[in-house]
């Protein structure tokens, strides 16, 4: 058994790649290494995680020697940081590298949800072009006035996006930012939501931000606006969104996340006014080999002795 323990579905090429650089035996998910001997799992010092499920102190103990949970991804929800304090571990991430990846998923399901390109594409493919002639009118997408709540690394990138589309930007962090002319501060989600016409969400998420956008956030965004949410299901009240869009009190959705993944709400799904992605935020091939590359990077350092590069705690 090695110093580090691979845990999650990687990729050929970061399996081949951690195997190369650790000699690291990935197990599949986290359940699974209990599995292991005690002596081998007394061995391990870092840990890589790519994965959804919770680690908490209960895993965390069965490696009583770990140093490092290298996690993949730039959302460490799954992780519980406090546990991992406590047991002198520390976390880290990958942030920035999957920014513009998130960015451009997040402008496109709301160009995607203003101008109905899912459904409209569908009536083409069902032959009802020829049979019922042209697709009735979607919603202009440039010049809205659109809210980003939680002006994070991914924020910006998706504000400086909507500016070009010429959107009129406001946005909620729980600071001013050093932002563009013309960009609006709000001090809570439920003034933001009440000042524009869509709502993106890239606010982080966990704990904290359980039910961040809650049912009078919804409320005060009103029928007219959409919501896209790239971030974490929880950070929606998901009832409060699934009766909205029912009842006709919110136009419509574009999401990336939801509770329960992949066993997401089958409300959902029967749905005309929301596009649903499997979680695709960050899934292209080249971010994902940037985000393989910094897990990797941090485990080096680790191993080094050397300051890590993208510590959480
Ligand atoms: P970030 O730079 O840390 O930004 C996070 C934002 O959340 C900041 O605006 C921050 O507010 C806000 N925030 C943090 N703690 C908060 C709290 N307790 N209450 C209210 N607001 C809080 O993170 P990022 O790199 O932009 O990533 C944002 C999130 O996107 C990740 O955490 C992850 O969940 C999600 N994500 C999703 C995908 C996907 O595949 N769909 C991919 C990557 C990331 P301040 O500005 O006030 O600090």
């Amino acid at each position: 058994m090695t110093k580090v323990l691979a845990v999650g579905q990687y990729s050929d090429i970061d399996l081949k790649a951690l195997n190369a650089d650790f000699g690291a035996p990935p197990l599949e998910d986290l359940a699974r290494i209990a599995d292991l001997p005690e002596s081998d799992r007394a061995q391990v010092t870092a840990l890589a995680y790519k994965g959804h499920h919770a680690l908490d102190g209960a895993v965390m103990d069965l490696l009583p020697g770990l140093k490092l949970i290298a996690n993949f991804g730039v959302g460490y929800d799954a992780i519980n940081i406090a546990d991992a304090s406590a047991r002198g571990i520390t976390v880290t991430n990958t942030p920035n590298v999957l920014n513009d990846d998130v960015a451009d998923l997040a402008v496109a399901l709301l160009v995607m949800e203003q101008r109905k390109l899912t459904a409209s594409e569908q009536w083409m493919r069902d032959g009802r072009w020829p049979t019922e002639g042209a697709y009735p009118l979607a919603r202009k997408m440039s010049g809205r006035k659109v809210g980003v709540l939680g002006m994070g690394r991914i924020g910006r990138e998706i504000a400086d996006r909507l500016a070009a589309f010429k959107c009129e930007i406001h946005y909620q962090s729980r600071s001013r930012k050093d932002a563009p002319d013309g960009w609006t501060y709000h001090a809570d989600p439920v003034a933001l939501a009440g000042a524009v016409d869509d709502l993106v969400i890239a606010v982080v998420g966990g704990p904290e931000t359980v039910g961040f956008v809650s049912a009078e956030v919804i409320e005060a965004l009103g029928p007219d606006g959409i919501i896209v949410n790239i971030a974490r299901g929880t950070v929606i009240d998901e009832p409060a969104l699934l009766d909205a869009l029912e009842s006709g009190r919110l136009r419509g959705a574009g999401l990336d996340v939801f509770l329960n993944e992949p066993d997401i709400d089958p409300r959902f799904l029967a749905l005309p006014n929301v596009t649903v992605l499997p979680h695709v935020g960050s899934a292209t091939a080249e971010t994902r080999a940037a985000m393989g590359d910094l897990q990797r990077q941090n485990i080096h350092a680790h191993l080094q002795g050397q300051a890590l590069v993208t510590p959480v705690n």
